[in-house]
């Protein structure tokens, strides 16, 4: 570290007089950097969560719709063992007779009478 070289505190970036090793003003700018760091982590876990959730969902349905076939079917039972989370999906697309499909990603289901579900994969445009 060169002599001409100031550091900041972490929290508000005022310059630092005083000890090397400090990284903060004060106590105050302690907390708020610490407090900061923590709402951070908080979100990119939450984001990461929903991410894994939506990516296991594909798995899902990519388990139920191998290969080449073009729809499958499973019921609610089935799905929620594997691990299907109803509540993540990435969009939804309503035909013109009126159908909802819900995706995540490039798969998706269209929800059928008695808690089944048709499963389909997104065609290549
Ligand atoms: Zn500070």
């Amino acid at each position: 570290m060169s002599a001409s070289e100031v550091k900041t505190c972490l929290a508000c970036r005022k310059p630092l007089k005083g000890r090397a090793d400090k990284k903060f003003c004060d106590d105050y700018c302690r907390n708020n950097y610490n407090n900061q760091q923590k709402a951070k982590g908080n979100h990119s876990s939450f984001v990461r969560n929903i991410n894994n959730a939506l990516l296991k969902n594909r798995k899902v349905l990519e388990s139920i719709l191998p290969g080449t076939e073009e729809t499958a079917k499973a019921n609610k039972e089935k799905l929620l063992n594997l691990g299907f989370q109803f509540k993540y999906m990435t969009h939804i697309y309503t035909t013109k007779t009126g159908k909802t499909y819900y995706y995540c990603y490039d798969y998706g289901y269209l929800p059928l009478d008695n808690d089944w579900f048709l499963i389909v994969r997104k065609k290549e445009e």
